[in-house]
């Protein structure tokens, strides 16, 4: 899941494909969170204003180490 849910977030993933992932994210609360923390990071970014939350940022530097180990789970 996580490179896609990755390609999603980032919007470079076909329609078919981020159809898939939204029917997840509704439904996993693990990738649902993952997908909010990524999306709060690129919205802190984009403002440049305010650095992103500490605690958002500690959550999406494990999951990048998390895709990159492979860990697809679940
Ligand atoms: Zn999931």
């Amino acid at each position: 899941m996580g490179r896609q849910l990755q390609r999603y977030l980032d919007g470079v993933i076909d329609a078919e494909t981020a159809a898939l992932i939204e029917a997840h994210l509704e439904d996993c609360r693990r990738c649902g969170l993952e997908a909010e923390t990524y999306r709060q990071i690129k919205a802190a970014l984009a403002a440049r204003r305010l650095p992103p939350p500490p605690d958002a940022v500690q959550r999406l530097r494990e999951f990048g180490l998390r895709l990159s180990r492979g860990d697809r789970s679940p």
